[in-house]
C-alpha cells in the first residue's frame, strides 16, 4: 500500500515508517519538522515539509500523492504545555486534523489510522483501563485528541471515511536506527538515560507519595515496535474502530529507575519532588479488545528490553538527532 504519513518524522512517526518499509509499503512523510527531525525520516520514504494548518498545503499533497491509506501522527504531546497553551494544542490538533480529513475527502482517501492517546480518559474510575470506560480528559491535550476522535465518527458517517483509533499509554523503547529525541524532553525513561550518559546530575520523582506499592506512579510502558506492529494491523480493518493500545502491564517510576541502573551499569541519583499536576497514580490498558479483533500481540513484554533498546539508541545518538 502506499501509505501518508502525518508526523513521520518525529518518535512514534518515524519507526512506524521504518516498520512499514521493512513490510514493503510506499511511504510519503508529511511534517512541518517543527517537533519532527529531517534526520528521523527513513531515506526509504519521501518527506514533504508541509503545514497542516494551512489547507491548501495538506489537501494539495493528498491529491497529488493519491495514498491508499493516512496515518496521522503530527500533534502537540505535552499535557503540561497543554495547560498553560491550549490554543496550540486545538489548532494543531483539532484545527490541523480536520483539514487533513477534509483534505482526504476531495482526494477520495477513505482511511485513517489515528495515534490517540489514555490521556483521553483522564482519571479513569477503574485500572486497567478499557474501552467502554467515561473518556473525560482532565487536560487540553487528552480534550483535543477526545474532540479529534469525535470528528472521525462524523466523517465516518457522512463522507465514509474509515478511521481506527489508536489510544497509546506509554510509548518507550527504539528500533536500531530510530529513538526519542524532543527539543523539550519531559518524558521518564529519556531523562533517566540523559543522567546515565552524564547530561544530568539526576532524575527528579514526580511524587513518592501516591497510594501505589512503593509511592510513585505507575504506567503502562509499550514497545515503540509493538506500536508500529498495531499500526500495520489497523490498516487491514475495514470498519472504524478504537482500541486501547498497551501490555497491560505496569512499572513503577522507581522500577523504571532501577532497571535503567541496572541496563546502564550507572548510579542514576534520584531526587523527590511534588506531584506533577494532573498526573494520575495508575495508568494500565486493557488490551484484550485489539488482541481480539486485530490479532494484535506485545512482542516486548519486559521493560528490561524496552530499555535496552533505548540504551543502545541514546550511547549511540547522545545529542539526539543534532538538530
Ligand atoms: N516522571 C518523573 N520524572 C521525570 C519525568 C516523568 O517522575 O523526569 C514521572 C511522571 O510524573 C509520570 C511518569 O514518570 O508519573 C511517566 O511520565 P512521562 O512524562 O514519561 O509520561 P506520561 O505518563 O506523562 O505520558
Amino acid at each position: 500500500m502506499k501509505i501518508f504519513v502525518t508526523g513521520g518524522a518525529g518518535y512514534i512517526g518515524s519507526i512506524c515508517v521504518e516498520e512499514m518499509l521493512n513490510q514493503g509499503h510506499e511511504i510519503v512523510v508529511f511534517d512541518n519538522l517543527t517537533e519532527g527531525h529531517r534526520l528521523a525520516v527513513d531515506p526509504r520514504a519521501k518527506l514533504i515539509e508541509g503545514e497542516l494548518r494551512e489547507p491548501a498545503s495538506i489537501a494539495g499533497a493528498l491529491r497529488a500523492e493519491k495514498p491508499d491509506a493516512v496515518m496521522h501522527f503530527a500533534a502537540n504531546a505535552l499535557v503540561g504545555e497543554s495547560m498553560t497553551n491550549p490554543s496550540k494544542y486545538f489548532l494543531n490538533n483539532v484545527y490541523g486534523g480536520v483539514n487533513l480529513l477534509d483534505g482526504m475527502v476531495a482526494a477520495g482517501v477513505k482511511k485513517l489510522v489515528f495515534s490517540s492517546t489514555c490521556a483521553t480518559f483522564g482519571m479513569p474510575e477503574e485500572v486497567p483501563i478499557h474501552e467502554g470506560l467515561p473518556q473525560r480528559p482532565i487536560n487540553p491535550y487528552g480534550e483535543s485528541k477526545l474532540m479529534f476522535e469525535k470528528v472521525l465518527r462524523w466523517y465516518d458517517e457522512l463522507h465514509a471515511l474509515r478511521s481506527v483509533s489508536l489510544r497509546y499509554f506509554n510509548a518507550a523503547g527504539a528500533s536500531e536506527q530510530f529513538g526519542e529525541d524532543h527539543r523539550i524532553e519531559t518524558h521518564l525513561i529519556p531523562n533517566v538515560l540523559k543522567v546515565a550518559l552524564g547530561q544530568k546530575p539526576h532524575v527528579e520523582i514526580f511524587g513518592t507519595d501516591y497510594p501505589t506499592p512503593d509511592g510513585t506512579c505507575i504506567r503502562d510502558y509499550i514497545h515503540i515496535i509493538d506500536l508500529a506492529q498495531a499500526h500495520i494491523l489497523a490498516l487491514g480493518r475495514e470498519e472504524s474502530a478504537f482500541y486501547n493500545l498497551g501490555t497491560g502491564g505496569g512499572n513503577s517510576v522507581a522500577e523504571v529507575v532501577e532497571v535503567c541502573r541496572r541496563v546502564t551499569g550507572h548510579e542514576i541519583p534520584v531526587v523527590a519532588k511534588s506531584r506533577r499536576p494532573g498526573d494520575p497514580p495508575r495508568l494500565i490498558a486493557a488490551s484484550q479488545k485489539i488482541k481480539k479483533e486485530l490479532g494484535w500481540e506485545p512482542r516486548f513484554q519486559s521493560l528490561d528490553k524496552i530499555i535496552e533498546n533505548a540504551w543502545a539508541w541514546h550511547q549511540r545518538h547522545p545529542g539526539g538527532y543534532g538538530d
